[in-house]
């Protein structure tokens, strides 16, 4: 069906075009094998909504397997071509924060990726999944002296230190369990980077790591980084490896990383000088960012990787100094785009609106908005509450001819803000009953995942192959009152 541009609505935000089908699925939003059936219903590897929620229920997060694989794999294949000349190769950790269940730590291994954790009960995933140790990195500005402790148990490859307090204390670990402790330090080189722009500013206010700025410790000229790195040579029970930095998420331009990348690269090759040491490991973080809307546009990450690569052979050149191995830590751009929340619509309501920009010619005129209501929410994806996230979503159950009509997709939260999908154009028929899928939701999302207003969690369904499996199975009412321990019986 062709739309007729008379029902875009005024109340659309400026990006949000009125599709040219509503009953098409938009690409990039989409994982592969995700298609439109002859009945007109979404259907993965074949196997459609209306059968997942008969088998599993909604809400719903509907992963496919397949796809979270190439993904994985083609930020491996890509980085490794573009760095092979360069240092060998790049070792890509998956961000296990953005999305971690047992079964996605192993595919990432078969992959031939590693693990990024940042908590206990991270390492504790990946230790059921049976990762290796040296696989594993710990992450994380408050880790515990019982998460440290685990990491050295465990022999995870490294342990990246956020603050001098942490290295201190790392040193003091692994000295009393005479080991000696993997230590990566996280530098904040003031680049911030989000989508099209990123800043670059001297000075740091955030809580993650150590100050590269010159006046950041109390001794004049000495930056917080370079006492961490003095520090870490002094002590014999810490290994330095080298350096990282991440310098923020949902990125597309790769000008960001590589401002970044050069500035640590001239830090690691003064520091080799100086303290006469070899750093040989850089981590340039994660944060490639995906599609969650139509106007997002993605870089390919073999694109990502060559602009990368290009700033550290030219500023390995530069300094005269072997390039250090590599490594990167994407979670959103491997399993965001992998998955799809499945809803079930409920009540909907029609509410008119003044017109935008308060033109006075304008004053009687109202639009209309719908709110479609769905059976989760901002417990499922907390990510517009948060961060005023933008998704999409489209009629999954059936394909429609009615007109498209701007609708506001709702939660069922006692909150005004709990909003799924702020401004969509969805079929003016769309009625209780009927099934939506929203696009994008594999990172950040079961991740921030709660039990507000005592919704049960949902399960997520890995779809391989034709054959749909879950992979964390959704809260039941009895795993709501598991921890409650009832009323004293005095
Ligand atoms: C969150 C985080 C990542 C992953 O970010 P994405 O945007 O999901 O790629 C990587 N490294 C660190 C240190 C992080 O905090």
């Amino acid at each position: 069906m062709t739309t007729d541009s008379s029902h875009a609505s005024p109340l659309a935000p400026e990006w949000l075009a009125l599709p040219e089908d509503l009953n098409a699925l938009q690409s990039p939003m989409w994982a592969a094998g995700v298609e439109k059936n002859d009945a007109g219903e979404v259907a993965i590897d074949g196997i459609s909504v209306k059968e997942l929620k008969e088998q599993f229920g909604t809400p719903l997060f509907v992963m496919s397997e397949s796809d979270f694989r190439s993904r994985a794999r083609a930020f491996k294949d890509a980085f490794d071509a573009a760095f092979g000349d360069i240092c060998g190769g790049v070792d890509v950790y998956y961000a296990g924060k953005s999305f971690l269940c047992t079964a996605v730590a192993s595919w990432v291994a078969e992959e031939g990726l590693r693990l990024d954790t940042c908590s206990g009960g991270e390492l504790a995933v990946a230790a059921r999944a049976g990762i290796e140790g040296r696989n594993l990195g710990l992450h994380g500005n408050n880790k515990s002296d019982a998460e440290i402790n685990r990491a050295l148990d465990m022999h995870v490859g490294r342990i990246v230190v956020d603050s001098l307090d942490e290295l201190e204390r790392v040193a003091k670990i692994a000295s009393s369990r005479g080991e000696t402790a993997k230590v990566m330090l996280r530098l904040t080189p003031g680049v911030h980077a989000h989508t099209h722009e990123f800043i670059a500013t001297a000075h740091e206010d955030q809580k993650f790591g150590l100050s590269m700025a010159e006046d950041s410790t109390e001794e004049a000229g000495l930056s917080a980084a370079e006492e961490a790195v003095a520090a870490a040579t002094s002590y014999s029970s810490i290994e330095l490896l080298g350096l990282h930095c991440h310098i923020g998420s949902q990125i597309f331009e790769p000008d960001g990383f590589a401002v970044a990348g050069e500035k640590l690269l001239r830090f690691l090759s003064a520091m080799q000088s100086k303290y006469s040491i070899v750093l040989p490991e850089l981590d340039l973080g994660g944060g490639y960012g995906i599609a969650y809307t139509p106007v997002d546009t993605p870089r390919p990450p073999a694109e990502i990787a060559q602009a990368m690569a290009a700033v550290v052979r030219s500023t390995c050149a530069e300094l005269g100094i072997a390039a250090p191995r590599i490594s990167i830590e994407p979670g959103r751009a491997i399993v965001g785009s992998t998955t799809f929340t499945l809803y079930e619509v409920g009540t909907l309501k029609t509410v008119r609106v003044d017109a935008p920009g308060g033109d006075a010619e304008q004053e009687n005129v109202t639009y209309p908005r719908r709110y479609v209501s769905v059976d989760g929410g901002m417990s499922d994806n907390a990510r517009p509450v948060l961060y005023d996230a933008d998704y999409s979503a489209i009629l999954a159950s059936r394909s429609s001819t009615a007109a498209p009509q701007l609708s506001r997709v709702v939660g069922k939260h006692c909150e005004s803000g709990d909003i799924v999908v702020r401004d969509v154009y969805l079929p003016a028929d769309v009625a209780a009953g009927d099934l939506l899928a929203v696009p994008g939701t594999g990172a950040y999302c079961w991740a921030l995942s709660s039990n507000y207003n005592y919704l049960a969690r949902p399960g997520v369904v890995a779809v391989r192959d034709g054959a749909a499996r879950l992979i964390v199975r959704g809260e039941t009412e009895e795993d709501l009152l598991n921890r409650d321990m009832g009323v004293a019986n005095v």
